[in-house]
């Protein structure tokens, strides 16, 4: 806009700006209220063997209840959280909360029940060096194994400097496995795969949404060349945002084994989904 107007190069203010400024500094005051007061919950979207059908493992997903705007949703609250440095203790919580259940549903359901829980992780938890040790002691106090947990985490917070560079390796070595979210959307995915542990990939739900289409062939061509990466370099391949059965057929061929979305199943609570565990006639018997 500053450019456009050609006379000067400051970025005019505009009152909607002070309004974005006013609810950011608002809505990060009742998020530290909410967060004592306990508004937040998790809820677990399944993930899928797109090959066999079977329920493989949950992505956990915070949501926040507000008493009076009501149902607040990630996409808002998460960039306030984060600008503001709320994540840092909103994602201890996160984190805590998700190994609490895993380690109920393995009392309930058995050791099977899904081998890992995933958890998002957003750049500022990376960056303090106390991470690793926090995942270290939640993991101990819940009573699960490194193999239980894995933590997303985008692109572009994995090239974001040595420290967090740092806690990668040190959560990796400790046998807690990394996922990169979101994947394809980002600017160094090529080279990130070689300088960091990365053990799984999931495609961006934006190429899944080409596959619908059908039209875009870019989207497509990147979905397929993401398959093939994950399978040269073994690395798990997860499928994001699945609407349709076309979409699930043609990504499970393009060798994508594991799978998200409403087509298979919303994000739901702890309950339900330890429901999909128990109905699974393999875990049950
Ligand atoms: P994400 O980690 O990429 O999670 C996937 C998002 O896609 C979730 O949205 C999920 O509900 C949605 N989704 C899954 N399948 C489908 C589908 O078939 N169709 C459509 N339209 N959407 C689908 P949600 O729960 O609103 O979360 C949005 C984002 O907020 C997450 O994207 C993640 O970046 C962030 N987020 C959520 N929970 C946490 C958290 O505990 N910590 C951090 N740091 N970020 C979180
Ligand atoms: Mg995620
Ligand atoms: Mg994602
Ligand atoms: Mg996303």
């Amino acid at each position: 806009a500053a450019k456009e107007s050609g006379k000067a190069s400051f970025v005019r203010f505009e009152p909607r700006m002070r309004d974005d400024m006013i609810n950011h500094a608002t809505l990060a005051g009742e998020l530290r209220n909410g967060i004592a007061r306990g508004e937040l919950r998790l809820l677990y979207q399944p993930v899928f063997d797109l090959v066999t059908g079977r329920l493989h493992g949950c992505e956990a997903l915070v949501r926040w209840q507000h008493p009076i705007r009501g149902f607040v949703s990630p996409g808002e609250f998460i960039p306030v959280a984060e600008r503001s440095g709320l994540i840092v203790p909103l994602g201890a919580w996160v984190l805590r909360e998700a190994c609490e259940q895993m380690a109920r549903w393995r009392d309930q359901y058995g050791d099977g029940a899904v081998e890992a829980v995933n958890v998002n992780v957003a750049v500022r938890q990376l960056r303090s060096s106390g991470f690793v040790d926090e995942v270290a002691a939640v993991l101990s106090e819940t009573g699960l194994t490194s193999r239980n947990v894995i933590l997303e985490v985008t692109e572009s917070s994995v090239v974001d400097g040595w420290q967090v560079q740092e806690t990668l390796q040190g959560l990796h070595d400790m046998g807690v496995r990394l996922a990169l979210d979101d994947f394809g959307t980002g600017q160094s995915s090529l080279s990130l795969l070689r300088a960091f542990p990365v053990d799984v990939l999931k495609l961006d739900k934006s190429f899944v949404d080409g596959i619908a289409d059908g039209a875009d062939r870019g989207r497509l061509a990147v979905a397929a060349a993401v398959a093939q990466l994950a399978e040269h370099l073994q690395l798990k391949a997860v499928a994001e945002g699945i609407e349709n059965r076309e979409q699930l057929e043609r990504l499970r061929d393009m060798g994508y084994r594991y799978g998200q979305g409403f087509f298979m199943a919303k994000p739901l609570p702890a309950a339900d989904c330890g429901a999909l565990m128990a109905a699974d006639p393999v875990r049950a018997a």
